[in-house]
């Protein structure tokens, strides 16, 4: 059998990664989260002094990159830079506004798109992240654009850092999400948008659990198709 292709878009919050990983369980497919590889390339500037907007400056620390996804004994992908297991770092709110940066840029963007490709054409995968189904896998079989308001999507990203222990005040959190949004939004290289022949899923009113059903529904109807 080909392998099946499905790409899961939106904006930051909305449990991309959490459904995503959860239904590619569900199905034994492999899951792909792309933000992290942003963020895996944000950590590296931030740990040379680079200015994550200066493209000159990001382009020229990005061939010596050695950025490899590992997926542990729980099916859980690790990030490794260079060899080191960044997979925790990479989610301090500080590199979530290096990641931003970054990947606004069309150098880092060409950069990472190939190791994107090549990971769907080995596997059947659920692949998140903001053009998954617009630029990186076009073709894909299914595309959902998963949404949430900000202020829920906000109440959630607080939830998650107090278990992490890293806790943010509700407002910070609230703006730093509006503020993605908008550079996500209108940036020039690949913006967040719905695909066109996306269905969209927005999981404000919904808990974990519908959530889940809702999306393997999609899924599953589409693979039918
Ligand atoms: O999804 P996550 O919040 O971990 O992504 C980190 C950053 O990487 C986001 O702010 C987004 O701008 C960027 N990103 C992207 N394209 C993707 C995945 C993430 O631009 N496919």
């Amino acid at each position: 059998m080909s392998t099946i292709r499905v790409a899961v878009d939106g904006p930051s919050g909305a449990g991309k990664s959490t459904l995503a990983r959860a239904a590619a369980a569900a199905l034994g497919f492999l899951y792909v989260d792309t933000g992290a590889i942003y963020r895996t390339v944000g950590l590296s500037a931030r740990d040379q002094g680079v200015d994550p907007g200066e493209e000159t400056a990001v382009a020229a620390i990005l061939p010596p990159l050695r950025i490899e996804l590992r997926y542990d004994e729980s099916g859980q992908q690790r990030m490794f830079l260079n060899s080191r297991d960044v997979s925790e770092e990479i989610r301090l709110p500080e590199i979530s506004r290096y990641a931003s940066a970054v990947s606004a840029l069309p150098v880092v963007r060409d950069f990472l798109m190939e190791t994107q490709r090549e990971l769907a054409r080995k596997h059947s995968v659920i692949m998140d992240g903001r053009d998954i189904g617009t630029v990186v896998l076009p073709d894909a079989e299914v595309k959902v654009f998963l949404t949430a308001s900000a202020k829920v999507r906000a109440e959630r990203r607080c939830r998650e850092l107090e278990e992490r222990g890293t806790p943010q005040p509700f407002a910070e959190v609230l703006q730093d999400i509006e503020d993605r949004d908008f550079r996500d939004t209108h940036r020039e290289a690949a913006p967040l948008r719905q695909a066109e022949d996306a269905v969209l899923l927005d999981t404000s009113a919904l808990d974990f659990q519908q959530s889940l059903e809702a999306l393997l529904r999609i899924i599953r109807e589409r693979m039918v198709l």
